[in-house]
């Protein structure tokens, strides 16, 4: 199984089409669910890349799976924190939290740690 057949088999997904697929992992008291990645491959103890915060949430993982980019934020329509639905989240940064940002968003450099660590998608996303 794929990292990301693994993922998405995490998600309850009743309706594929229109219905929200709630994670069945880990959930935190706001109710977003949280996904912990796979260290990046031959990384050595000490440097940055083994040290990266491997954590983010899951419903932010989802988007960059199916969208192929990470916006800094990643909001649900639908108001269901831990749903994971692509269709249902929309990629925004903070000053303009809104859809207008979906497009203009792209190729948008992505601060903090979980937006580093996609940097190295391409290395883990193969096994
Ligand atoms: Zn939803």
């Amino acid at each position: 199984m794929t990292f990301e057949e693994k993922f998405w088999g995490k998600c309850e997904q009743e309706d594929v089409y229109d219905g929200c697929w709630n994670w069945t992992g880990a959930v935190d008291s706001e109710g977003y669910g949280w996904h912990t990645l796979p260290r990046i491959p031959g990384s050595k103890p000490g440097t940055e890349e083994h040290s990266l915060n491997r954590a983010v949430k899951a419903h932010r993982l989802a988007f960059f799976l199916h969208y192929g980019w990470y916006p800094e934020l990643v909001c649900h329509e639908c108001d269901n924190p831990s749903c994971c639905n692509p269709y249902h989240l929309f990629g925004a940064d903070s000053s303009h939290n809104n859809k207008d940002t979906f497009i203009k968003g792209r190729n948008k450099t992505v601060r903090g740690s979980d937006g580093r660590f996609m940097n190295y998608y391409p290395v883990f996303g193969e096994n």
